[in-house]
């Protein structure tokens, strides 16, 4: 059993978990609401540390991040758990286990339920030739503490680190980030409190905070939008969201526009998958309001995969679904304007 990082002690053996936003209170014997840290007697501990239920090679362009050594793999990897409950989750049949088994023991582990520790991830990474680790597919702020001890083992091999997340980081997880983590896409559900409320059991102000707070730290940073019919796609919405992203942010930060899949609780909700012509018209809106690098993302093949230069046009990333079709950059610059492209190229 690992301690967790990132906690308090309070009265009455309770503990204050400080690792994400939900702050969560947890009498002796409960869980959070991510219900993969439990309080035992009075000391919070970790249930999923040394316990990843992939560990598998995949192109960054996948997380996806455009603007991060593109062409290279990564080597990916997650626990079971997260601290959201999105009815319409792609990854739910791992991210929801922990709530769906309630108060069960969490598997995970090598092939003979034994703990994988850091210098396993590590050590796999470089032999599978990987320039940096993923933690993705579920919430790698629930495994924090396996994550954290994986990012600096990585740094001193000299491996970079990338997180795919919800954005839900406290402050305090954040602080623990610094000088192991290198990029991260983050996704902005919707721009609406009462989306993140009701379809994700979560608040929109803290996601925003962690946007800001990972610009601010250094962090390469990419959003990624799901944009679901009906539910986050109004105009006006998207027209407060990218309008955030250039103000609070910066025009440069690439957004990624996805298109939704029926899945999990979302499977029998008459919402079917987002047209592209819906994601053409989000792409838009983007544009008009200052962003510079606006993507479609799962519809392989559209025009928008591609990075053109902004200030004369060039193609200078060619991409086909997670295919590198060409790099055309001189030292991260566009070669035919001398304009910086900004990004981690090298
Ligand atoms: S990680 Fe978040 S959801 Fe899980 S126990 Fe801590 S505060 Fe609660």
């Amino acid at each position: 059993m690992h301690e967790a990082m990132l906690y308090q002690k309070q009265d009455q053996g309770r503990v204050r978990c400080q690792l994400c936003a939900h702050g969560c209170l947890i009498k002796p014997g409960d869980r959070g609401i991510c219900q993969v840290r439990e309080n035992q007697e009075g000391t919070l501990y970790t249930l999923v540390w040394g316990k990843p239920i992939s560990g598998s090679v995949d192109p960054i362009e996948k997380k996806p991040l455009f603007h991060f050594l593109p062409g290279s793999t990564s080597y990916s990897i997650a626990t079971l758990g997260c601290n959201f409950q999105c009815g319409f989750c792609q990854n739910w049949n791992i991210s929801q286990y922990p709530r769906q088994e309630k108060g069960g023991e969490i598997p995970g582990g090598g092939p003979h339920g034994e703990l994988v520790p850091p210098g396993r991830v590590v050590q796999e990474a470089l032999a599978q030739d990987c320039a940096y680790i993923s933690y993705t597919y579920t919430e790698p702020t629930i495994y924090f503490e396996y994550a954290h001890d994986c990012m600096e083992l990585a740094v001193r091999q000299g491996l970079k680190n990338v997180f795919v997340s919800n954005g839900y980081e406290s402050p305090q997880c954040l602080e623990a980030c610094r000088g192991l983590l290198h990029a991260a896409n983050i996704d902005l559900k919707s721009f609406r409190d009462e989306f993140y409320k009701s379809e994700c059991k979560a608040r929109l102000q803290p996601v925003l905070d962690t946007l800001k707070g990972m610009h601010a730290a250094g962090i390469w940073l990419e959003v990624t939008t799901l944009v679901i019919p009906g539910k986050n796609d109004d105009p006006g919405e998207l027209r407060e969201l990218t309008a955030f992203l250039v103000k609070e942010l910066s025009p440069e930060v690439p957004w990624h526009v996805s298109a939704y899949h029926p899945q999990y609780k979302y499977q029998d909700s008459g919402i079917g998958p987002t047209p592209v012509k819906t994601l053409e018209r989000a792409l838009e809106i983007g544009r008009q309001a200052g962003l510079l690098y606006v993507y479609a993302g799962n519809v392989p093949g559209h025009d928008s995969e591609s990075t053109a230069c902004p200030g004369c046009g060039r193609r200078v990333v060619g991409r086909r679904g997670y295919r590198i079709l060409g790099l055309d950059l001189k030292d991260g610059a566009c070669p035919g304007c001398g304009r910086p492209i900004p990004g981690v190229w090298a």
